[in-house]
């Protein structure tokens, strides 16, 4: 308890980053006292609907582990929901923060502009794809910039209808809980929503058994019949969707969904607010999935858990909004500028975006493994370092939500942070930190393997 015990100002003296022991380590049980504590004010001080994942006070976390108020170690295989890819703490991002704050913390950009907004608009525009011309602005959030590219592309089309897909996330404000499918948790009770938001089907291989084409033509058999090409302004897709499940759309129905987009003067927004920054051992998923989307929404991994969000994409669809229109008090705030280009930086010049293909590797070829002798596990999928396993009924492929909670439950108490997703809440999904080391990645697997096999066995 010595290094960890807090000091009488209040500040960890355990700094965070990747220093710190690269080790799974429990002392206590989850939650040990000290995280009892804080969760007993929390749950006395904070709504009951902000929920948590794992029941633990954290201190400080870098490289591949969370440390807890009690000392306890976890491997972390969540980044905080893909958010911390380059790493909790990494010293660029440190160091930029702590610069920038002492110089100034905020003007609003639309008040006095500053370099860092400018900086990263330029590097979004350079790295996203698509090689024509492009424009950026920033945000504070992935549903933020949801909402601005669909103001964006209405503008543009002089369109109302936005057509988004069965089992997608875009977010919790109000126009994102439209585009959003599931309802428990996300839109039970908070409706009515905004209107001229339409639906139609994904591609989603393990459960629908079409190709790509097929499912396509499904698709924009919906959007033609029920919304109509000439009323719709937008179609956003997350090319691998995220809460929904992780699903990766059989091979084609980007492009072609892309296509129909194009020739039908509809603005295609690719939402790579999850799968985005290296995720998925490419900067963006886009580039392995054949699309060249008109607007990408970016967010959660692009300043290393500093709330920043943005729309890139072409010029002349980003420069229909009339000046004012678009922009927000904190919107691309210059410390979590600061921080993207040093995040941007550590992607570009660290090997990131290959570190994310080799962890898939590692953690596909684990999956599958434990799927050849499993048949409770019916599906496992992903890119790069954005991989699930969907667990089902062997019988029947009903989705099992129980046991991905009961294994996610056992995970964490094991001292590994392991989500859940999915549309039926049954999929386990892994984004570790991008700074993980392979002897932590294994042991966080066998960690999940044992977990399944208790669960077999309770
Ligand atoms: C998380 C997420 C959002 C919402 O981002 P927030 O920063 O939580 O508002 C939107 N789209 C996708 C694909 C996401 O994963």
């Amino acid at each position: 308890m010595t290094t960890l015990d807090i000091a009488a100002d209040g500040a960890p003296a355990t700094l965070g980053g990747p220093s710190l022991a690269q080790e799974r380590r429990l002392v206590t049980a989850i939650p040990g006292p000290r995280s009892q504590e804080l969760l007993d004010r929390k749950a006395a001080a904070v709504a009951a609907g902000v929920g948590h994942t794992a029941p633990i006070a954290a201190v400080a976390a870098g490289g591949g582990v969370v440390v807890d108020a009690d000392g306890n170690s976890l491997i972390d295989l969540g980044s905080g929901i893909a958010v911390t890819s380059v790493g909790n703490a990494h010293p660029k991002v440190v160091e930029a923060v702590q610069r920038q704050a002492a110089q100034f913390t905020h003007t609003c950009f639309m008040v006095s502009p500053y370099e860092g907004y400018v900086a990263v608009a330029e590097a979004l525009n350079r790295l996203t794809p698509g090689d024509f011309a492009k424009k950026s602005a920033l945000f504070n959030s992935g549903a933020e910039a949801v909402e601005n590219a669909i103001k964006i592309a209405r503008k543009f089309t002089k369109r109302p209808a936005v057509v988004a897909f069965d089992h997608a996330y875009h977010g919790r404000t109000n126009l994102t809980m439209a585009l959003t499918a599931k309802a428990m948790p996300y839109k039970s009770g908070f409706g009515p929503f905004a209107s001229e938001i339409y639906r139609a089907p994904m591609s989603y291989p393990y459960r629908d058994g079409l190709t790509g084409a097929e499912a396509a033509a499904k698709a924009i058999s919906v959007i033609e019949k029920q919304v109509g090409a000439d009323n719709t302004a937008a179609v956003i897709i997350e090319p691998i969707q995220g809460e929904g499940g992780f699903i990766v759309p059989a091979e084609g129905f980007l492009p072609a969904i892309s296509e129909w987009c194009t020739a039908n003067g509809v603005v295609l927004i690719a939402d790579e607010v999850q799968s985005g920054f290296a995720r998925t051992g490419s900067m963006f998923a886009s580039e392995q999935l054949g699309l060249v989307p008109d607007l990408v929404t970016t967010a959660k991994g692009i300043a290393g858990g500093l709330p920043l969000a943005a729309v890139t994409g072409r010029a002349e669809i980003m420069d229909a909004s009339h000046a004012g229109g678009l922009g927000g008090t904190y919107g691309g705030n210059p410390i979590a500028c600061a921080a993207a280009l040093a995040s941007i930086e550590a992607f570009e010049t660290e090997g990131l975006v290959e570190r994310a293909a080799a962890i898939g590797d590692v953690m596909l070829g684990r999956l599958r493994a434990m799927q050849d002798g499993d048949a409770r596990i019916g599906d496992v999928r992903g890119l790069g370092a954005m991989v699930a396993i969907e667990l089902v009924d062997p019988e029947t492929k009903a989705p099992a939500a129980a046991l991905a909670g009961a294994v996610a439950r056992r995970c964490i108490a094991e001292g590994v942070i392991v989500l859940t997703c999915g549309t039926y809440g049954n999929v386990l999904r892994f984004l570790p930190p991008l700074t993980i080391g392979d002897a932590l990645l294994h042991e966080g697997l066998d960690v999940v393997a044992s977990a399944l096999a208790a669960e077999a066995s309770a």
